[in-house]
Order: C-alpha cells, then sequence, then structure tokens
C-alpha cells in the first residue's frame, strides 16, 4: 500500500514553460540596441568633429585666397584697373567654399565703390566662416596705403556636403562593425553557453526519482573552469541531495505503509470485536428482560433458559450450575446443560468440603479460564475435576456467583474437545452471564421474599378486616360493621318490599352483676350470651351484632313481625337456659335479657334510625314491663317497593 511516488520529470512542459527566444537572440538584440546607441553618439561626436574640421578647412582655404589675392587686388585698386578687378572678383568667387565675395574700395570724397559677387543659391549664413582683410599698397618703401577692404564669406552648402559625406562614413563604418561584434558574441555565446544551458536543461527535463543518481556532464575544455562549471558541480550536488532525500522519503512511506497495514488490522480486530460485545450485551440485555418479567413460578426454568442460550452461544458442550444447599452442607445441581442428542449424566450432592478450590481461587479470581481440561484438572482437586470433567471439554470456564460475602452457586461452561480458546468477547460475554445470574438469584430470593411478605401482608390485611368488622369480646359483628349492613339491608328491603325486622337485646341488671361477680365474670357471661343468641338465630342472611356494652341487635331479612318474635322469643329462651346465676337480679335469679322487637312499616319509616327507634322504645317497654321479656312495636314505611 504504497502511494506514487512524486514525478520530478516534465515530459510535456507547457507551452509558457518553453523559451520563445534564446538567451543568445536576446544578448545579440541587446548589443544592436547597445551598439545603435553607441553609433547615435558616435556619430554625434565624430559629426560635431567634421564639422568643425570642415569649418576649418573652408576657413583656412578663404585664408590662402586672402593670401594669394592680397597683393594683387592692393595693386589693381592702387592703379584703378578696373578690369583686372572685376577678373580678380571673378575667378575669386569661381572658387568652390566661397559663396560671396565683397571689395569695397575707399576713395577719398566719394562713397566707396562696392563689388560683389556671388555663387549661385548662396544664403547668407552665421554657419560658414567669413574673412574681412583691410587692402593695403606700398607705393614706396616704408609708406602704406589703405585701398579696400576684402570680405570673403564661406558657402555653409559646401560645409553640409562635405558633413554629410563624413555622416554616412561613419553611420556604415559603426554599422558593419556592429552587426560583426553582434555576430561574433552570438557565435561565441552559443557555443560557449547556450548549448549547455541546453544540455542541463534537457538533463533536468529527463530526471525521474529513477534517474536521480544520474550525473550532468557538460561536454567541454575540462580546463574551463567558471560559472558553468559551478552550475554542472550544483546541479550534481542538489541531485545527489534529492536522491538521498527521496531515498529517506521512500523509507518513510514503507514505514508508514506498514504502520498504516498494522493499524488497520488492528481496527478491524478490534471493530469485529466490539460487534461481539455488542451482540453479546444484546443477548444479555435480552436475558435480563426475560429473566426481569418471568413469573415467579417459572423462574428457575427462565434461569436455565438463559444457561442454555449463552452456552450455545460460546459454542460450548457442556455447562453446569451447581447451587449451595446451606441446611446440608452440600452443593447441588441446578442444571446440567448438554446439547442435544449427548450423553446425559446423574450428578448427586457434592459435599461442600470437596469443593475447596473453586471457591478459594474464585473468591480471588471471580472468573478462571482454562484453555484444556488437563489445566483446569491440575488447578483443581480431584473431586472437583472430576465433577466438572463428566463431558470432555478443551476450553473451560468457572464463574463463582458471589455477593456480599454470599455465595450463590458456581457455574462452568466447556467448549468441545478441540476448541482451546477463550477470546475477549467470549470472556465478557460469560463475566456478563455471570452477573446476570448472579442477579437474577438475588431477584429470585427478593421475589421470593416479597410473595413471602405479600402473602403475610395479605393474611394481616384479612385479619385486620375481620377485627375492624367483629368484636374481640364475643366474636360478633361490631357497630360499625351492623351499621354497614344495616344500610344495605334496608335499602334492599325498600326496593324488594320484604319485610325487616330488628331486635335489640339488654340484659337485665347487668351493672349489678358486674358489680356483683366482678368485670372478668361479666365479660365471661357476655361470651356466653353471644354464643347463645348466635346458635339462636337459624337462618345464615340474619345478623347479630354487639352495638354496645351489653346490647346486642338482631337484624332479620325478609322476616315478619310475627316470625320476629319467635326468633326474639328463642333467643330469649336460649340466653334463660344458660342458667348463668345473676343474684343480683330482681328480674330472675339467672341472667336473663329483654328484647324489643320492630319491624318496617311501608309508608311510615323513611330510614333505618326509625325502625331502630320503634325497636329502643319496645325494649323499653320490656324493661318498664318487669324484664326478661318481649316486646314489640309498629313501625310504617312511606310506600313498599313491592
Ligand atoms: P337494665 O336491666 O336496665 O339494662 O340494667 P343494666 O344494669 O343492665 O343497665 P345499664 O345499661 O345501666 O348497665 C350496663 C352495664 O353493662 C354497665 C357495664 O358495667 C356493663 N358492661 C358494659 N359493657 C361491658 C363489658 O364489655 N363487659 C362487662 N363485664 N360489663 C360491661
Ligand atoms: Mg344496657
Ligand atoms: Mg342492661
Amino acid at each position: 500500500m504504497q502511494a506514487p511516488r512524486p514525478s520530478l520529470a516534465h515530459p510535456t512542459a507547457p507551452l509558457a514553460d518553453r523559451p520563445s527566444q534564446s538567451l543568445g537572440t536576446r544578448l545579440v538584440l541587446v548589443t544592436l540596441g547597445f551598439c545603435f546607441v553607441f553609433t547615435l553618439l558616435t556619430v554625434g561626436v565624430r559629426t560635431y568633429s567634421a564639422w568643425n574640421e570642415a569649418w576649418s578647412a573652408m576657413d583656412a582655404d578663404l585664408t590662402l585666397l586672402e593670401q594669394v589675392y592680397r597683393q594683387t587686388l592692393s595693386k589693381a585698386i592702387w592703379e584703378m584697373d578696373r578690369d583686372s578687378l572685376h577678373t580678380h572678383v571673378e575667378s575669386t568667387a569661381q572658387v568652390a567654399v566661397v559663396g560671396h565675395i565683397t571689395l569695397k574700395l575707399h576713395s577719398k570724397n566719394r562713397a566707396p565703390e562696392v563689388f560683389e559677387r556671388s555663387a549661385q543659391g548662396w544664403q547668407p549664413s552665421t554657419l560658414a566662416p567669413t574673412r574681412r582683410l583691410d587692402l593695403v599698397y606700398q607705393p614706396f618703401p616704408g609708406g602704406t596705403e589703405s585701398v579696400g577692404e576684402l570680405t570673403l564669406m564661406g558657402d555653409e552648402r559646401v560645409l553640409w556636403a562635405r558633413l554629410r559625406g563624413e555622416v554616412r562614413n561613419i553611420v556604415i563604418t559603426q554599422l558593419l562593425q556592429s552587426l560583426l561584434l553582434a555576430g561574433l558574441i552570438m557565435l561565441m555565446f552559443s557555443r560557449t553557453v547556450t548549448v549547455h544551458v541546453k544540455h542541463i536543461a534537457q538533463h533536468l527535463g529527463q530526471l525521474t526519482p529513477d534517474t536521480m543518481r544520474q550525473t550532468l556532464h557538460l561536454v567541454r575544455d575540462p580546463r574551463h573552469r567558471d560559472e558553468l562549471t559551478l552550475l554542472e558541480s550544483g546541479v550534481n550536488q542538489l541531485q545527489g541531495k534529492l536522491a538521498d532525500h527521496l531515498a529517506q522519503l521512500g523509507r518513510y512511506e514503507k514505514e508508514l505503509g506498514a504502520h498504516r497495514d498494522h493499524l488497520a488490522r488492528l481496527v478491524q480486530e478490534r471493530t469485529a470485536e466490539l460487534e461481539s460485545l455488542t451482540e453479546a450485551q444484546q443477548l444479555v440485555l435480552g436475558l435480563s428482560n426475560r429473566l426481569i418479567h418471568a413469573p415467579h413460578e417459572s423462574f428457575d426454568a427462565c434461569q436455565q433458559a438463559c444457561v442454555a442460550e449463552v452456552a450455545q452461544r460460546l459454542g460450548a458442550n457442556h455447562a453446569l450450575w451447581l447451587v449451595p444447599d446451606k441446611d446440608h452442607n452440600v452443593f447441588r445441581l441446578f442444571y446440567d446443560w448438554r446439547p442435544e442428542g449427548a450423553d446425559t449424566a446423574v450428578l448427586g450432592p457434592v459435599p461442600a468440603d470437596t469443593m475447596t478450590h473453586v471457591p478459594a481461587r474464585l473468591a480471588r479470581e471471580e472468573l478462571l479460564f482454562f484453555f484444556s481440561q488437563a489445566e483446569m484438572g491440575r488447578s483443581l482437586s480431584p473431586q472437583e475435576a472430576a465433577l466438572f470433567s463428566s463431558q470432555p471439554v478443551g476450553a473451560c470456564a468457572l464463574a463463582l456467583l458471589h455477593s456480599d460475602g454470599e455465595d450463590f452457586g458456581v457455574l462452568f461452561v466447556g467448549k468441545p474437545l478441540g476448541q482451546g480458546e477463550w477470546p475477549p468477547e467470549d470472556r465478557a460475554l460469560l463475566a456478563m452471564t455471570a452477573q446476570l445470574l448472579l442477579h437474577s438469584v438475588r431477584h429470585k430470593s427478593q421475589l421470593i421474599s416479597i410473595l413471602a411478605t405479600q402473602e403475610a401482608l395479605r393474611a394481616a390485611n384479612r385479619q385486620l378486616e375481620v377485627l375492624s368488622r367483629h368484636d374481640p369480646l364475643t366474636g360478633l359483628s361490631n357497630r360499625r360493621h351492623f351499621d354497614e349492613i344495616k344500610e344495605d339491608e334496608f335499602q334492599r328491603a325498600l326496593r324488594s318490599g320484604k319485610p325487616l325486622s330488628l331486635l335489640i337485646c339488654d340484659i337485665d341488671y347487668f351493672k349489678a352483676f358486674n358489680d356483683h361477680y366482678g368485670h372478668a365474670t361479666g365479660d365471661q357471661c357476655l361470651r356466653a350470651v353471644a354464643d347463645a343468641m348466635n346458635a339462636a338465630i337459624a337462618r345464615s342472611g340474619d345478623v347479630l351484632a354487639r352495638i354496645g356494652g351489653e346490647e346486642f341487635a338482631i337484624l332479620l331479612p325478609a322476616t315478619s313481625e310475627t316470625a320476629a318474635l319467635q326468633v326474639a322469643e328463642r333467643v330469649r329462651l336460649a340466653v334463660a337456659e344458660l342458667h348463668i346465676a345473676h343474684e343480683a337480679s330482681k328480674a330472675s335469679p339467672t341472667v336473663t335479657i329483654s328484647i324489643g322487637v320492630a319491624q318496617l312499616r311501608f309508608g311510615r319509616i323513611t330510614h333505618f334510625d326509625a325502625l331502630f327507634e320503634a325497636a329502643d322504645q319496645a325494649l323499653y317497654r320490656a324493661k318498664e314491663s318487669g324484664r326478661n321479656r318481649v316486646e314489640s312495636s309498629v313501625a310504617s314505611a312511606p310506600h313498599s317497593a313491592t
């Protein structure tokens, strides 16, 4: 997995990178430009000098003419030889350099006479030289006479003609010089520099990382030690450094590639591990949910199913779950899982004192992993090893279900022979399973304890219910219960129109009984009277309640007054027949009761209290009439429900 190495070569360099003009051409152009400027300067300087030379030559020519004609013209003027003067002036004017000639004759008492002559097309000029000469004649030795004045003016056109010729020569010479020089420079440059620069460019252009070690060699005289030599060695040094750098880069790339591959393998392994772990977590989560929602009757089966599922997921061929039985000091087999079709073995209770190594080691390490049955055998006691070797296994593991100093069992898982590995995900799954089972065991014991508590609570509630509605002394319904029932029965009687009778019974002279026999005997008497009254009521719908200290009410649904009176009489007799001695009674030597009877009369009684009131009044009358008797009182209901 190596990245492509960078290429240094550009076989198809873009057009913009290619030279549009060679160095030699540029050098020639620059040289020509310089020569042009140089020529201009030279022409300027030399023209100036040529002009001066031409001007000096013209001036010399004019001076010569002056010298030539001085004597002749002076003599001719003195002698007044006009023809000769004309001839001389004409001949002088014929000289090429003379543009204009003026001869002024001095004369006494007369205006000077002037002879003038100009070259054809002559124009006055300030540039051409002008010579002025006084003409002097010597008529005799020692005597001088000024006879006239000669003015010679040069012809400017002659100066310009000379100058043009000169400039042409200079320009031609300079141009030839410049061209020759440029050509020479170009030739020399091309032979000594351009060819080598092209070679260097071609060499560099063909360089690749593989040819980086090929050195540059310029074909030229080895005696030449100049800038090209420096460039050549510089390029070779640079290539050497680049080659070293590329080699280093290559080594780094290889190392990086190896690291990358290693990392990729690690990532792959970790990803696979994580996926397995996630699967294991999901499995354990699912099992945990099943256990949480398992009904307590099938909790054991659910736990065993969890162990079976984990064993299958681990690819195991044997799983055992032993639980301690502290009462008998043994470990009992809670679950023995083997794949379908495998041989089964019957494992009886294992004495706890033979299980020595496993709990001790597991207490320290929680989970024990072995890579073979033999290795496990060396770590455990012979009895333990025999216990977990009932099936031939390869890699195997033991987990202690232990929490808060209490052991809840030992889990054993064995893989088939030939499988001797415990990959991290399997270890994690087993650890999670051990935790899950431990929690499930604790959950189970909590569940059992909660169920027991619930049952105890229900029993207590039932008891409370009974207590809250019954009189603790006699066991009869109490006032509260009676009040609940009386309303129901009253409404039912109103709806059905069936008669409802009420008996109120009161023990005669009971205060005196208490005073005479003591309160405890009074209680015994109350219990006996209650039992007797209860026994005297035949129908299951009848309700007997203790509604006060020694007062009882008997509600008789669907019972007419006549029948009620019969029941009352039966009750009174039942008490009397107890024959409980009552020496303090003025009514009888034994304990007796008085009973007031009332029946619901439709149309007159609108609520139960009226019925109660009627019965109470009847009781009052019974008391008034001597006690130990039954009295009735007629009460009417406002309407009949029937
Ligand atoms: P009468 O024939 O007019 O009914 O006379 P009496 O003495 O029975 O009447 P009274 O209602 O005055 O007395 C009731 C007595 O019942 C008062 C009390 O000492 C007694 N008593 C009430 N509840 C209990 C109880 O739970 N146990 C015992 N031993 N005595 C009770
Ligand atoms: Mg009373
Ligand atoms: Mg009484």
